[in-house]
Parts: C-alpha cells; sequence; structure tokens
C-alpha cells in the first residue's frame, strides 16, 4: 500500500501520518523529518539542505528526490509506506510514479487534508514539537500536560526555527504555488481522497482511517 499525505503546512500531516503508519502498518517517511535529522547530525546532506530550509523554500528536487529514493530503496519496508510531504512538485510527482512502476508499483491513494488558511497561521504559529517522536502540541488548541514534555515520549518539546511568521508566510505561498497543483493531479488519476482536517487530532485520525478502510474495502469487493 503507497499513500500520500498532501496538504498545508500546519494541515496536519506529520502527526496523522505517523498515528495511521502505526495502524496500518506502513513505514512513514517524512522529508522534512529526515532534512531535520541530517541538520542535527550536521551531515554533508545538512549543509546541502539548511538555507533552503530557514527561507522556507523547497529544497531542489534532485536533492529531495535521491534523498527519498535511498529510504525506500532500504531494506525492511513493512507492507507499504505513507509519504508525508514529499511530493511537494509537479517533478518529484512524476518521479516517485517512475520510480514505483519500475518495480511494479503504484500509488493507491492520496490523502488530501484540507485546512483553512486562518487556521493555519493559527496552527503553525503557536506550535511545540517533540524532539524524539515529532508529536505536535499548541498552547491552547492542544497543549502537553507537563509544559514543555511530550505526553506520548517524555521527549523534549522545542519550537521548528522555520516555524517564524515570516517563514510560515512564505512556506504558505510556496505550498499554494508549486504543490497545491498537485490536488489536481492526483484528482484526474482518481487517486484522491479529501479529508476534513479540522477539528481534534483524535477526530482527525478517525474520518482517515475510516476513508482508508472505506476505500480498500471498495477495492477488495470491486
Ligand atoms: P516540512 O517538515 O514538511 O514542513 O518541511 C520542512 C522544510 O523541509 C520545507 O519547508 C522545505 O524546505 C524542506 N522540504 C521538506 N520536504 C520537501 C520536499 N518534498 N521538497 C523540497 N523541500 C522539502
Amino acid at each position: 500500500m503507497y499513500i500520500i499525505f498532501l496538504g498545508a503546512p500546519g494541515a496536519g500531516k506529520g502527526t496523522q501520518a505517523a498515528r495511521v503508519a502505526q495502524e496500518l502498518n506502513l513505514l512513514h517517511i517524512a522529508t522534512g523529518d529526515l532534512f531535520r535529522q541530517a541538520l542535527e547530525k550536521g551531515t554533508e546532506l545538512a549543509k546541502q539542505v539548511k538555507a533552503y530550509m530557514e527561507q522556507g523554500k523547497l529544497v531542489p528536487d534532485e536533492i529531495t528526490i535521491r534523498v527519498v529514493l535511498e529510504r525506500i530503496a532500504a531494506p525492511g519496508s513493512p507492507s507499504g509506506v505513507i509519504f508525508d510531504g514529499f511530493p511537494r512538485n509537479r517533478k518529484q510527482a512524476e518521479a516517485l510514479d517512475r520510480t514505483l512502476a519500475e518495480q511494479g508499483k503504484v500509488i493507491d491513494k492520496v490523502v488530501y487534508i484540507r485546512v483553512s488558511e486562518k487556521e493555519l497561521l493559527k496552527r503553525l504559529s503557536g506550535r511545540w514539537i517533540c524532539r524524539q517522536c515529532q508529536a505536535s502540541y499548541h498552547p491552547v488548541d492542544s497543549p502537553p500536560k507537563v509544559r514543555g514534555k511530550c505526553d506520548r515520549c517524555g521527549g523534549e518539546l522545542y519550537q521548528r526555527s522555520d516555524d517564524k511568521l515570516e517563514t510560515v508566510k512564505k512556506r504558505l505561498q510556496v505550498y499554494f504555488s508549486e504543490t497545491a497543483p498537485l490536488i489536481d493531479y492526483y484528482a484526474r488519476a482518481s487517486k484522491l481522497l479529501e479529508v476534513d482536517g479540522e477539528g481534534s487530532v483524535d477526530e482527525v485520525t478517525a474520518r482517515m482511517i475510516a476513508a482508508l478502510h472505506g476505500e480498500f474495502a471498495g477495492s477488495r469487493e470491486r
């Protein structure tokens, strides 16, 4: 099963992809997390991606596609993959389609998480993330039980440097010009599954699991 989670920064892709991947036993590949891990370790990749990330711009396609393809090729993938934050433009989408086709595979579904722009700005500008498990919190909507600590794993919470208002605005602008056209690309391929991303984290997860189960149960019956 190969699933893409599509949506604006702040739509909840990371949080929801982690939960759904666990529920369906899928490998969760998040390009943003892979880049942030590289930055923490100070690897060669970090030097190539740092400036783009700090400015809220997309990392060049050659680098991003290489990182994702290496990750898919790594042994030990469970029954499939959830791609979170990839693809982010047409070139990446076509590269992914081509590579999967070479292996006799296809993208089964693209879950588009819909959230209003007002809500996105609110969520991103107050967001705290767990350093260990990437769970995300908000002081008003979803505060942690203990300040500064993750409810799930006890990890330290921090604010992403690209969640500053100016960078958030740039990331949203990049999303609307480069990534949002993919909604149409996958709708034309009859792969799009639209899910309302507003409401509590649990509500959204339940909607996603129900939508995906409905789809895959439907395709087994057909
Ligand atoms: P995210 O955690 O998905 O919000 O990604 C954080 C940052 O990593 C983005 O603002 C980009 O600079 C970079 N990034 C993540 N995924 C991609 C991608 N598929 N293509 C290009 N840049 C990416």
